[in-house]
């Protein structure tokens, strides 16, 4: 069992890393963001519960986050081991997350950071667009789709979040330095950190985070 956590500003290229990480080492991907837009998709109890603070670009109150992803990692097939991209965002959260991998053997074994300077964060930020269908991200700058508004992958529909608004980019910005950024020295302080920088095409970036992952564990995959 190997468990991932990936931390990083909004627009750091967290979610792509994450997602091309996952496919590369075969593991399991969960994105506490994606979940939570299939739930507003899908207007479900807990996507009504989330809106509100999504549209806000504020964090969704733990009780409702901690539960929903406790209950996607008690999935089978999330035994050996996971990727987690957006969770945890904060101490509260990292710390239920600690205690929910208790059990001997199960842990979280390692975290990247992935980093970039802010004023690259607001750019990519304001040129992404997303496929409604299978979630794959794109930049209309440095890698638009072969055809207008259509996923290369899947055919489904781009869209622009709503939280990619420049007011609420900003927002999302400031709860991440004050809420999230903290996890870093807590991850740190436990040994378990990787700094990555986040610049560069994706293969780059990709190559940097597997090269931070202990070697043995790749090659049982
Ligand atoms: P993301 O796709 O990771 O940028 O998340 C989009 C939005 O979902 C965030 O701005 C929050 O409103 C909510 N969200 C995602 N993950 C979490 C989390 N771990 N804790 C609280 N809210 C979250």
């Amino acid at each position: 069992m190997y468990n991932i956590v990936f931390v990083g500003a909004p627009g750091a290229g967290k979610g792509t890393q994450a997602s091309m990480v996952a496919r590369k080492l075969n593991m399991v991907h969960i994105s506490s963001g994606d979940l939570f837009r299939q739930a507003l998709e899908q207007g479900t109890e807990l996507g009504k519960q989330a809106k509100a603070c999504m549209e806000r670009g504020v964090l969704v109150p733990d009780e409702i986050t901690i539960q929903m992803v406790m209950e996607r990692l008690s999935a089978p097939d999330c035994e050996k081991g996971v990727i987690l991209d957006g969770f945890p965002r904060n101490l509260t959260q990292a710390e239920a997350l600690d205690s929910a991998l208790s059990e001997p053997g199960k842990t979280i074994d390692k975290v990247i950071h992935i980093k970039a300077a802010e004023a690259e964060l607001i750019r990519r930020l304001s040129a992404r667009w997303l496929c409604r269908q299978c979630q794959a991200v794109y930049n209309m700058v440095n890698s638009p789709p072969k055809v207008a508004g259509k996923c290369d992958k899947c055919g489904g529909e781009l869209y622009q979040r709503p939280d990619d608004k420049p007011e609420t980019v900003k927002k999302r910005l400031g709860v991440y330095f004050a809420e999230t950024a903290p996890l870093i020295d807590y991850y740190r302080r436990q040994g378990k950190l990787s700094e990555v920088a986040g610049e560069g095409s994706m293969e780059e970036v990709t190559r940097r985070i597997v090269s931070a992952l202990p070697e043995e564990k790749l090659v049982t995959r």
